[in-house]
């Protein structure tokens, strides 16, 4: 008889609002993808877009994130996640919402309390080039006009062309 091959997969959970997905974010996760089987990216404040701190909806931000994983060699889920505003669940929330997950990886000391609280493994995941590589800093760049695609990976900056992303955010600014 035949015997079922029972070795288990080992999963990372990574969550940011990734707007946009950059080279800072894909750095922390293409050293992730070396240390387990499969990821979990958890898009955070799913439920935000159009705003000059969130221009981008949930959908836009998939796309970003799985067309820039595809040439990494690791399997992944990419999963849109509403904030709730209740800390002390939130851990349940992220958790009712993904595949099951062995460590957490993040540098956000609220999001490393309340999964070490739930008595979740989580690593610390370290800052590469912060004050070129950050959402608000690449946002303010599209704003000012100055280059920023050299800051997210390719199919990023393909993916904010393809839906005039620019041009969305300098007019939320203009009508704030
Ligand atoms: P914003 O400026 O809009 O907050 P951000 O660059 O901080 O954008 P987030 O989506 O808020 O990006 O962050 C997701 C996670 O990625 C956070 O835990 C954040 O600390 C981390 N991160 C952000 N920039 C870098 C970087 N340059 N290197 C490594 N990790 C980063
Ligand atoms: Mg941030």
């Amino acid at each position: 008889m035949r015997q079922r091959k029972e070795r288990r997969i080992s999963r990372a959970f990574y969550i940011g609002r990734f707007q946009p997905y950059h080279l800072g974010h894909h750095t922390v996760l293409t050293s992730i993808a070396d240390q387990v089987d499969e990821i979990i990216i958890g898009i955070g404040s799913a439920q935000r877009s159009h705003e000059p701190e969130n221009p981008f909806t949930a959908g836009e931000r998939v796309i970003m994130v799985s067309r820039s994983l595809k040439s990494l060699d690791i399997d992944y889920y990419v999963i849109p996640i509403e904030d709730i505003q209740r800390n002390a669940v939130w851990v349940s929330h992220v958790v009712s919402m993904t595949p099951h997950f062995d460590v957490v990886y993040t540098n956000n000391p609220l999001v490393f309390r309340l999964f070490e609280e739930a008595e979740i493994r989580v690593e610390h995941s370290p800052m590469y080039q912060r004050e070129i590589y950050s959402g608000t800093a690449i946002r303010e760049k599209m704003l000012s006009g100055e280059a920023w695609e050299h800051l997210v990976p390719e199919d990023v900056a393909c993916a904010i062309d393809e839906i005039k992303g620019v041009e969305r955010i300098r007019e939320i600014a203009r009508d704030e």
